[in-house]
């Protein structure tokens, strides 16, 4: 029923023509076994990539591989299985640090996700070199996981946390820094990519801006919304640290990366302990730790989800962030000149600057009410807070619905999103 009206088709295949070069979205899609899947009998329409993205099958494929061909524990045995697990994880740190242009694999820890990348920060930089008084800088953009592990540190370490506001038109001001930093500030917080704004940060401008009122000011960029869509080049950004999470990139759960300068990791005390963080252990004398990143990394990896992290990376390398970000960019601006035509739509945030993320309200509507009615034409949005109470509090809003963009989304996707948005604002009123 719902197929029959809510294509736009003619006029989406000529975009996608003109829009995309060298870039195969059919192709593209193949690649991605769980988009050919039907929900609620009508093919499925994922509009929900920056909670999690879909997998392609080079990446389901490897951590099978891994299993089925050479699995065993890495840093461990020197038999050859083992061996050549610990080369497959290796050899991913290599990848990442090319991929985020680090200087150095040692610069690359393997973490969960951003989350805990952001809590190794706090409970080992944060604890062992901030002291009372001292503040932190955290934007009112953050997703939690950029404000509760301080808010916890703040407590624990009597630190005080100074909050960057947003201008009326929801982006930050760079001029506020300069009331915001002064010589008790230590660290500045803040998100690359607002995952409900979709707002991309300035974060170079922002690094030089903060350095130059605070020398030695520390600078941690959760990137867990930024390295799929632009290339990120973590020295020309010159942060300190930069966190994200695989299961964003196209790559497996559980298992994410923090990047820190060489210097700053090397002073850094361990956060967990156990087997594979040590030099030495004694019962009798002091336990010495390995250097950075293995000191940050105690106990087993999660070395399936590393290398299928690593198989993520040289997807989109293949594919080109370049090419990856130019369809993206197409495709949000004709999305968000479609969505515009929706009675009562709502949009959240600055149009300008804006990576494929894209929050609104439907008049009076709750989203969890959008978000059902969606899902009953295949369409897979995000409602709620998004981890981002203290933003919903800034626009005056309980929730709102998010449709996020990803590689694989298609112009007669938003076709079918606007003309299912249409029905419903006139069914619910
Ligand atoms: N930061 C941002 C901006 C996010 O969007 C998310 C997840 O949605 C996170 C941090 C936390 O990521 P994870 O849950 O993978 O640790």
């Amino acid at each position: 029923m719902i197929n029959n009206n809510l294509h736009d088709n003619k006029q989406a295949k000529v975009d996608n023509n003109l829009q995309i070069k060298n870039f195969s979205i059919e192709q593209i899609r193949a690649d991605f076994p769980l988009l050919s899947r039907q929900v609620n009998n009508i093919p499925l329409i994922y509009l929900d990539s920056a909670a999690s993205a879909q997998k392609p099958q080079v990446v389901i494929d490897s951590e099978m591989n891994f299993y089925r061909k050479y699995y065993a524990a890495v840093n461990r045995g020197i038999h050859t299985l083992g061996e050549k697990a610990t080369e497959a994880m290796e050899h991913v740190r290599c990848q990442v640090a090319d991929f985020i242009h680090a200087k150095t694999e040692q610069e690359i820890v393997f973490v969960k996700g951003a989350t805990e990348g952001i809590n190794l920060v706090a409970n080992s930089y944060g604890d062992h070199f901030l002291n009372t008084g001292d503040s932190i800088i955290i934007t009112e953009m953050e997703h939690h996981a950029n404000i509760v592990p301080w808010q916890i540190l703040a407590k624990k370490r009597g630190l005080i946390i100074k909050i960057w506001h947003l201008t009326t038109s929801g982006e930050l001001d760079l001029n506020d820094l300069s009331k915001l930093i002064d010589h008790h500030t230590h660290l500045l917080a803040i998100t690359h990519i607002s995952n409900v704004l979709g707002t991309i940060n300035p974060i170079h401008d922002i690094v030089m801006k903060a350095k130059a009122l605070a020398k030695d000011l520390v600078v941690l960029v959760d990137g867990a919304q930024a390295v799929m869509h632009q290339q990120v080049d973590v020295q020309a950004l010159d942060c300190d640290f930069y966190v994200f999470s695989g299961h964003k990139l196209y790559g497996p759960t559980g298992i994410g990366i923090l990047y820190g300068k060489n210097k700053l990791l090397q002073m850094m005390p361990p956060w967990e302990s156990g087997g594979s963080m040590i030099k030495t252990v004694s019962l009798t004398e002091e336990t010495t730790f390995a250097d950075a990143p293995v000191r940050f990394e105690a106990g087993s990896p999660n070395t399936a989800a590393i290398i299928g992290m690593g198989a993520a990376i040289n997807y989109i390398n293949q594919l080109g962030l370049t090419r990856i970000q130019h369809y993206e960019q197409s495709l949000m601006t004709y999305a968000l000149k479609k969505l515009k035509q929706v009675p009562n739509f709502k949009l959240y945030g600055s149009e300008k600057n804006r990576a494929g993320v894209i929050a609104f309200n439907l008049g009076q509507h709750h989203s969890y009410d959008v978000g059902i009615f969606l899902d009953k034409y295949g369409i897979a949005i995000r409602t709620g807070q998004h981890c981002a109470i203290p933003l919903m509090k800034f626009y005056n809003v309980s929730t709102m619905c998010r449709v996020s963009l990803a590689l694989y989304n298609t112009y007669e996707e938003i076709n079918q999103l606007v003309t299912a948005l249409q029905s419903i604002e006139c069914l619910l009123n």
